[in-house]
């Protein structure tokens, strides 16, 4: 079932949202080569709980970071580490969640690693922009389904590999809760969006295939291909006027 929220409960949301974009900002500076995937956990978790609140990920399923990075074919749930030193050319996905006052927010973007080739660059302004597209979808009495197609629509059109067997969700007193959001699908289809739904919308786009492995370390969801992947998120509420951006 989905939940609707009142527009206090938004505004909850909004302030955990203001946080994960402050956060979002901040790593834009102190993602640079030699840094490790560890010290931005560090600065993400401090920023965070400097605010009040609690990071999300932290200890969700067992998850051992207060945020995901994600490098070069990695996709989703990257673990931060000491061992793991971005270098120039690189990508790295930051999945940030925060958790205040009763309501978490979440939110992603890919950086590049100093400078990156044409394609890659090419990849990131395309994931960011395939959200984009399925965000202006979103208002009341459109099919989730909608939403789904922008993504794939814009992906296929940019000729990348989309990620199926992960997806975006509802977010609220739970990190994860209804619906799941697909990044493909027929229009049409799926739930009809209300007022006061709130959605975390992410697309997971590859340079190459759609498929997807998780290595042993029972988190890190890599392409089948090696092929680079990026991941664009943001948490947005239904209103009446479209969709309200809560993570930026
Ligand atoms: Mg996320
Ligand atoms: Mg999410």
């Amino acid at each position: 079932m989905v939940e609707l929220k009142s527009s206090e409960e938004i505004a909850k949301i909004k302030e955990s949202g203001r946080i994960i974009a402050k956060v979002l900002k901040r790593m834009q500076l102190e993602v640079v080569p030699g840094v490790s995937t560890w010290e931005l956990d560090k600065v993400a978790e401090e920023m965070i709980r400097a605010e009040g609140a609690v990071p999300s990920f932290l200890g969700y399923g067992g998850f051992p970071g207060s945020i995901c990075t994600s490098v070069n074919e990695q996709v989703v749930h990257g673990i931060p580490s000491k061992d793991v030193i971005l270098r120039e050319g690189d990508i790295v996905g930051i999945d940030v969640g925060a958790y205040k006052d009763g309501f978490h927010a979440d939110s992603a973007r890919t950086f590049s690693v100093g400078k990156v080739s044409a394609s890659v660059s090419q990849l990131l302004a395309n994931t960011r922009k395939a959200l984009y597209k399925a965000i202006e979808v979103v208002k009341p009495g459109v099919h989730l389904g909608d939403v789904s197609n922008a993504v794939e629509t814009y992906a296929t059109a940019s000729g990348l590999g989309i990620v199926r067997d992960y997806c975006g969700h509802g977010v609220g007193r739970k990190l994860h809760e209804d619906p799941c959001i697909l990044n493909y699908g027929p229009k049409g289809k799926g739930i009809i969006l209300k007022e006061g739904m709130v959605l975390a919308i992410e697309p997971m786009l590859n340079l190459g295939c759609d498929e997807v492995e998780v290595l042993e370390d029972q988190w890190t969801v890599v392409t089948a291909d090696g092929a680079y992947s990026a991941h664009f998120e943001h948490t947005v509420a239904v209103t009446k006027n479209g969709a309200l951006i809560l993570t930026e």
